[in-house]
């Protein structure tokens, strides 16, 4: 079987899979109402929320447009803090809807720094939100989102919006302690499903900027859904069987606990860092403490093509891995250890590795433990 190692979407398991071809059921009927409920607590309980959830029909950029569109008016001062190419989306998201972005754009591979993030805020007073990437799928680095919702909530009182696409179910994320107003991810990432649904917190706070807020909106304004959850309905047709199967990888995240999520999804991480570095590779976040948990992203070693590597592990090998986007193109490749990846699974692609690499004009040193 292929061996998709891409940061999302990652292999859905076969129970969960089965659930996607059982038979329609009317979306407004009792049966639809208590699977929408049961499976709304779920994700609450992983946003780690009392705030409002939605599921929505969309991928995780969906999400990401209703933070904005439900929270912003045309004009609005933003500061979108940025780490890599998921990052600068956000922003031009908020560009195309009319909001005035100040960029705060840090080298990739490297994580925010909450004194600039500081020093912005002091700069434009009249910054209304704060826009930011937990998790930068882009570069496989992961920011310290609670301290900057400290400085942005607590020391600033901005509104936070938090793409949190690559982490929430990954990467330990607490929305309301941590001050997050509203929170996008979506269902091809941590959760163990294939794409199409995307969930979305909404706190006190963004649901007042909601009720100043101007931006246009129609299928992804927020207020319907909330209008319609209190009949036990979403607005709109939805995903029938992706709802199927949030349901299944709710049971089976709450049967496991999502501490040891976090801790299996850390513990892959780092069985993979420490192989790529086994293998004489090196990583591409400057600082291993800021590595992500969900995905890996390697430097190609000078000489090395990137698309050969990725082609010739997947022609010869059947496993399939990502390179790098935009200015990382050729630069980088990433490993994708998401949702349920197993150890045999991350050791297939280091097996892999050391046998493709030396075709790809690299020497491998390979330390055995
Ligand atoms: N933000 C991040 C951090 C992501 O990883 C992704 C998906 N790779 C997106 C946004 C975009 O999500 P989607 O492709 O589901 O629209």
């Amino acid at each position: 079987m292929t061996n998709l190692r891409i940061p999302g979407p990652i292999p859905v398991p076969d129970d969960i899979l089965e659930t996607m071809s059982w038979q329609m059921i009317n979306h407004r009927g009792p049966e639809f109402k208590d699977i929408l409920f049961r499976t709304t607590e779920g994700v609450k309980r992983v946003f780690e929320t009392k705030n409002d959830v939605f599921i929505m029909t969309s991928s995780g950029t969906g999400a990401m447009e209703a933070a904005i569109v439900n929270t912003l008016s045309p004009g609005d001062k933003i500061v979108n803090v940025s780490v890599g190419v998921f990052g600068a989306r956000f922003g031009e998201i908020a560009s195309v809807f009319g909001a005035e972005v100040v960029k705060l754009d840090f080298p990739y591979g490297t994580a925010v720094d909450l004194d600039k993030l500081r020093d912005t805020l002091n700069a434009h007073p009249d910054i209304k939100a704060v826009l930011v990437t937990h998790n930068e799928t882009s570069t496989g680095v992961t920011n310290d989102l609670q301290a900057i919702a400290a400085v942005a909530k607590r020391e600033f009182g901005k509104l936070v919006l938090v793409d949190g696409i690559s982490s929430v179910c990954s990467i330990p994320l607490s929305t309301d302690a941590w001050g997050c107003d509203v929170v996008a991810t979506a269902s091809q990432k941590g959760w163990m499903l294939p794409p199409g649904l995307a969930f979305i917190s909404f706190s006190e706070d963004a649901w007042e900027a909601h009720a100043e807020a101007k931006m246009p909106r129609f299928y992804f304004d927020m207020s319907a859904y909330k209008r319609y959850f209190e009949i036990g309905q979403p607005p709109y047709t939805p995903a029938i069987s992706l709802m199927f199967a949030l349901d299944l990888a709710l049971q089976k995240i709450e049967a496991e606990g999502i501490g040891s999520v976090f801790e299996r999804h850390f513990s892959m991480a780092q069985m993979t860092r420490d192989g790529i570095k086994k293998l004489g590779l090196t990583l591409f976040p400057r600082d291993e403490s800021i590595a992500s948990n969900t995905v890996t992203a390697i430097n190609v070693p000078e000489g090395v093509d990137a698309s050969k590597l990725i082609g010739i592990l997947r022609t010869e090998h059947d496993i399939v891995l990502s390179g790098g986007q935009a200015s990382l193109s050729g630069k980088i490749f990433r490993i994708g250890h998401m949702g349920y990846t197993t150890a045999e699974e991350i050791q297939e692609v280091m097996d892999a590795l050391a046998v493709a690499l030396p075709k790809v004009g690299f020497s491998p040193t390979r330390i055995e433990a």
